[in-house]
């Protein structure tokens, strides 16, 4: 007979659990189970709603995932359009919200189209807001982190250099991305607006969960009436309430859910 030891068992054992338990009915642990995950990632980081955002997401033990511009708080930033005329948040808001486990990444350094600029200029403008983050998001590792292009407006020359910079970058595309696997360096997502989202996100979840497996990445605004497609926090609360009780289904921040590959 073979002879093991304790960590060749115990890995032994460990497969043989996955395995057993992929059959419908019996206990699964963790990874087998989740095949569902859903990232709302909220953009802009309208101080009002991303408070209330991260209130409702501890009232279910999960993390949001909020993406803030660089320079969104100091004093002469140029809106970038009309839905951005609303209170930000600072990063003293930012560590705090991140202190209490809540996921905050970078979502650009003045909200500019970086696909209608020169190459450098774009690139510039990331590793600026990627200093900034340095400087004032306490434990910041860009190698960790996902850059969200705002308006998801990316291009394949900074899509094929930025990984070299960060660890991922959320752009547009298909909203239902693979579940998170090693390498995966581009996610994509869908968004709404500028009315509210209520009806669409469903949609997309419904969508998710009609599929065997996937990892939906929904890019969400402010709450209520803030910002270019809001969402109601009252639905907030009930899909949060709905999906934790599904089984299958993991909601987790982008960032989070690639570290643990
Ligand atoms: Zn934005």
């Amino acid at each position: 007979m073979k002879s093991y030891s304790r960590r060749q068992a115990i890995e032994t054992i460990g497969r043989s659990v996955a395995t057993v338990c992929i059959l419908p009915g019996l206990g699964m642990i963790q990874n087998e189970r989740k095949k569902h995950f859903v990232t709302l990632s909220f953009d802009d980081g309208f101080k009002k709603s991303s408070i209330r955002t991260a209130e409702i997401f501890e009232k279910y033990k999960l993390s949001a995932c909020i993406n803030v511009i660089a320079t969104a708080h100091l004093p002469g930033f140029v809106l970038p359009n009309e839905y951005h005329n609303l209170p930000v948040g600072d990063f003293v808001l930012w560590n705090e919200l991140q202190a209490r486990g809540h996921e905050i990444m970078m979502h650009g350094y003045k909200h500019a189209h970086k696909d209608a600029m020169p190459f450098d200029e774009a690139k510039s403008l990331i590793m600026r807001c990627i200093d900034v983050f340095s400087k004032e998001l306490k434990g910041f590792n860009p190698k960790n982190s996902i850059f969200n292009f705002p308006f998801n407006a990316s291009t394949p020359e900074l899509e094929a250099w930025l990984p070299s910079q960060v660890k991922a970058f959320r752009t547009g595309g298909p909203a239902i991305n693979k579940l998170p696997h090693k390498g995966q360096v581009k996610l994509t997502c869908t968004s709404h607006g500028p009315d509210n989202i209520d009806e669409h996100l469903n949609g997309e979840v419904e969508k998710l969960l009609a599929k065997q497996s996937g990892w939906l990445i929904y890019n969400t605004h402010g709450l209520d009436e803030e910002g270019w497609g809001p969402m109601t926090s009252d639905f907030l609360d009930r899909l949060l309430g709905r999906l934790v009780e599904i089984d299958s289904v993991e909601i987790i921040p982008a960032g989070r859910a690639l570290s643990r590959i």
